[in-house]
């Protein structure tokens, strides 16, 4: 090995981290040890495994201990610290937006934080706790390259027609737009496609990235052309705790007939709607599978519904559709889901392949299906590792601003 990069994806609740060993070449990556810090202000609890899975910490803190995210970022850097023979050359930040200006991950001066520092208005439940373990890092290590990744980049090729809202051009000037979100996911995905399937990685593809948050982008020739989320990752498809496309009508209600402030909306269509919302059960879809509650089951056909919608729209979008990709936990772990979402795709001439699916295969459509299905398991960490990499070699290279 030759140094090691760190990866890391602080949110409100958790901070994850991984470690990836620099081959000798300087070309490989090597997952070395995957980590979080969850319940932060609650029950904090600090875990990591090695590559084999052993444990190499396991502990549990006091809910004053570890308060809240730079607590939680202080003991966790400390923890690292600890970590013998730990070269640090890198650490890549997952950061939520990156606005109008970011199409490609960058390397963070103070301009380029002060600069994201602006997009906090955009993504103001993500972006500030993206930037928190930047801001401590910099203090910290200062002499540490660090990089931020973003899941709006990878959409930044989108025409005008599709990044505008129908509302006057001057929101659209100071930001308002559909940005699209989950491009790292989306970007890994198009770098697997002509390992798995190369001629089809030219082609008409869907990707579904069906987890808690869940959304699916159009890739043709492994370039985003449109996806489901726009302006927020609130948009488009429902998720655990989202409610996915919402007529805007909807908020003005609830706003002008049932007094509820911004905080109150934000709050029930972050955190009240959804599968959570609709099942009244979980926001969990392990748990609506194995629920007997009729609303469980009404959870699952609208998200199923809803799905099938989607793609259409972006087989539309594409002109036609040449295959289908599933990922994250949803799309990654259920059969049943895909073999639900797999039938709204019928009309296109998809057809599953259930044994296939049952064992999930990555190839889960029948030879006769004249869509191919995929079943693709994520890696947004290692797509963050290997941008932070390229950048620390190729510093001039993605600096867009
Ligand atoms: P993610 O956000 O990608 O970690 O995905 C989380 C979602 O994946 C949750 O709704 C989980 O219930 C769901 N999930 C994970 N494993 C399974 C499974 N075996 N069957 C159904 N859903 C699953």
């Amino acid at each position: 090995m030759t140094g090691a990069i760190l990866v890391v994806n602080a949110g409100s609740s958790s901070l994850k981290f991984q470690i990836f060993g620099i081959g000798e070449t300087g070309a490989t990556l090597i997952r070395q040890i995957r980590g979080q810090m969850d319940g932060i202000g609650l029950r904090p609890h600090l875990r990591a495994t090695a590559a084999d899975g052993a444990t190499i910490i396991d502990r549990a803190y006091a809910p004053g201990e570890i308060p809240d995210l730079p607590a939680a970022i202080t003991e966790t850097g400390h923890w690292l610290g600890t970590l013998e023979g730990l070269d640090l050359r890198a650490i890549g930040h997952r950061v939520v937006h990156g606005g109008p200006d970011f199409s490609a991950p960058v390397l963070i001066d103070e301009a380029v934080l002060d600069h994201l520092a602006d997009y906090e208005v955009l993504a103001p439940l993500h972006q500030p706790n993206n930037l928190a373990p930047i801001r401590l890092a910099m203090q910290i290590s200062p002499d540490v390259p660090q990089v931020a990744c973003f899941d709006t980049a990878f959409h930044r090729d989108h025409t005008q027609v599709t990044e505008s809202y129908a509302i006057p051009r001057s929101y659209y000037d100071e930001g308002v737009r559909r940005y699209g979100f989950h491009g790292l996911s989306y970007e890994y995905i198009a770098s697997r496609l002509p390992e798995i399937a190369p001629d089809i990685a030219q082609g008409r593809v869907i990707t579904a990235h069906l987890g808690s948050g869940a959304s699916m982008c159009a890739l043709k020739a492994g370039r985003s052309v449109d996806s489901t989320m726009g302006f927020t990752a609130l948009d488009g498809l429902p998720m655990g705790t989202r409610p996915g496309q919402l007529d805007p009508g909807v908020v003005l209600y609830l706003i002008s007939q049932r007094g509820m402030s911004a905080d109150q909306v934000t709050d029930l269509l972050y955190r009240g709607s959804g599968l959570k919302a609709l099942s009244g059960v979980s926001s969990d879809m392990r748990e609506l599978l194995t629920s007997d509650a009729p609303d469980a089951a009404f959870a699952i056909d609208y998200f199923a519904y809803r799905c099938g919608l989607s793609a259409g729209m972006l087989a539309a979008a594409l002109g036609g559709l040449d295959a289908f990709v599933f990922t994250a936990g949803i799309g990654e772990n259920s059969a049943p889901i895909r073999a639900r979402i797999a039938a709204t795709l019928g009309w296109l001439g998809a057809e599953l392949d259930p044994d296939a699916n049952a064992r999930g295969a990555t190839l889960v459509s029948t030879p006769a299906s004249r869509i191919a299905l995929y079943v693709i398991p994520t890696d947004e960490e290692l797509m963050i590792a290997r941008h932070t990499l390229a950048l620390i070699q190729e510093p001039q290279q993605g600096n867009p601003t």
